[in-house]
């Protein structure tokens, strides 16, 4: 059973005030995530989560990762751009970009950001870049190859991903690097996505910190830091069970010492790159429906469409929905649920059970916090909605407005509107 965060009644009185579609976030919840996965980490003084911007770049929800103590981790121009307004400074931003522009480069080793090398080729890159000064500290993802299986569930194909160097690029490039006046070495590593168990962070951490060890015997450096990066998932579906990160922060405990402690390393620090779990449970995506329609199924038209929740649509992914008000009724009723988009992929729910709905129902679409609004785009000229901020206090706050006309307008020549 999955509950929204807000009532029908505090629904009724936001909307109210903003239109439907907006996505709506808790904040009490986030605040809490974040507490919640320090203590977990607190056991490594020098433990830090970089928020991965991409899945929430909203300055409002930056600002409150920010006082709760993460960083971020951002993979653009812009997105470095946004992080240093929102008020961070470079020991807090991980780069972790690939196929990097040489400008995004410069960007972030003017501010300070700690670069995280997806490529050994960058290396060479960098030698040739005109003002780019070798930091103190670098980072290099590392790809182990091959297929990373976790019991029968949890699968992923490092092989087939662009993403980071092979072991005996990451040692020699370690090597290089101190040639060039690099001090400080960290590795990061993202082998699987979404994960819904609590023994993927250990289990990569296991074999990053066995890595540790071989770069010791090979270069004699001991790394700075380990960076696990994202992939801890979220319970989408009403059936599964959520992550518990008091469990996560353990099983990583428990390999630092067997693996690192115990081999004489202590002050090794881990860092974290999450987006999803951090943010997806406390975003909805609150959508008000428009039309019923009946064919060869039943169809529920909403106000909301995959431009402003994409995941659906993209890879077929469940988010789980409930009808405001209606969180007790019995499901007696097999819906799609659609948007406006000329695309039949745009459907929110295919073939689910729901209690009877009726036009003008309030739909409450879970788990939308993190790569939800930021995937958005604006097919059929549909335009971005707004982002609203259910504080602490229980009051909203509009933290993002929605998109005019104007707006779209806006990259144009030639037109002119003040709507
Ligand atoms: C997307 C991404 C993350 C965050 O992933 P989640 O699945 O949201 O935890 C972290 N690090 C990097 C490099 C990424 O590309």
């Amino acid at each position: 059973m999955k509950i929204p965060f807000v009532t029908k009644e505090q629904l009724e009185q936001i909307t109210a005030e903003y239109p439907t579609p907006f996505h709506l976030y808790d904040e009490k919840g986030i605040r809490q995530k974040a507490r919640d996965l320090h203590k977990a980490f607190a056991w490594n003084k020098g433990f830090k989560e970089f928020f991965a911007v991409k899945a929430t770049p909203t300055p409002a929800i930056l600002k409150i990762l920010h006082e709760e103590g993460c960083g971020v981790d951002c993979a653009s121009y812009v997105e470095l751009l946004l992080s240093e307004k929102c008020g961070f400074d470079g020991t807090e931003m991980m780069f972790s970009s690939n196929d990097t522009p040489a400008e995004e480069f410069q960007f972030a080793n003017q501010l300070g950001a700690t670069i995280n090398l997806d490529a050994y080729e960058h290396i060479e890159f960098l030698k040739n870049l005109p003002d780019f000064v070798f930091p103190k500290t670098m980072s290099l993802r590392y790809n182990p190859g091959g297929v990373f299986a976790m019991g029968t569930k949890i699968m992923d194909n490092p092989e087939e991903s662009k993403f980071g160097m092979t072991k005996a690029q990451l040692i020699q490039g370690i090597k290089d690097l101190q040639k060039l006046g690099v001090k400080e070495f960290g590795m990061h590593s993202f082998l699987a996505s979404n994960t819904v168990t609590n023994d993927y962070y250990p289990e990569l951490a296991r074999k990053l910190f066995e890595l540790a060890l071989e770069i010791r015997q090979e270069t004699g450096i001991t790394l700075d830091f380990i960076n696990l990066s994202g992939g801890i998932g979220v319970n989408y579906r009403p059936d599964e069970e959520a992550n518990d990160i008091a469990k996560i922060g353990q099983g990583v405990h428990k390999a630092y010492e067997e693996i690192l402690t115990a081999n004489g390393i202590e002050n090794l620090k881990i860092y974290t790159e999450l987006g999803r779990f951090m943010l997806a449970p406390h975003g909805h995506l609150i959508t008000k429906v428009l039309h019923l329609k009946e064919t060869y199924r039943k169809y529920v038209g909403v106000d909301a469409s995959a431009v402003n929740l994409m995941r659906p649509a993209f890879y077929d992914a469940y988010h789980h929905i409930t009808v405001a008000g209606k969180e007790k009724q019995e499901a007696t009723e097999t819906y799609d649920i659609t948007g406006s988009l000329c695309e039949n992929n745009d459907k929110f729910a295919k073939e689910r059970a729901f209690p009877e709905i009726k036009v003008g129902d309030l739909l409450v679409i879970h788990d939308t916090g993190a790569h939800g609004f930021s995937m958005g785009y604006q097919y059929n000229a549909k335009l971005r909605s707004a982002e609203i901020l259910l504080q602490e206090d229980g009051k909203t706050r509009l933290i993002r407005r929605a998109e005019k006309p104007a707006d779209y307008f806006a990259t144009l020549d030639g037109f002119d509107f003040d709507n």
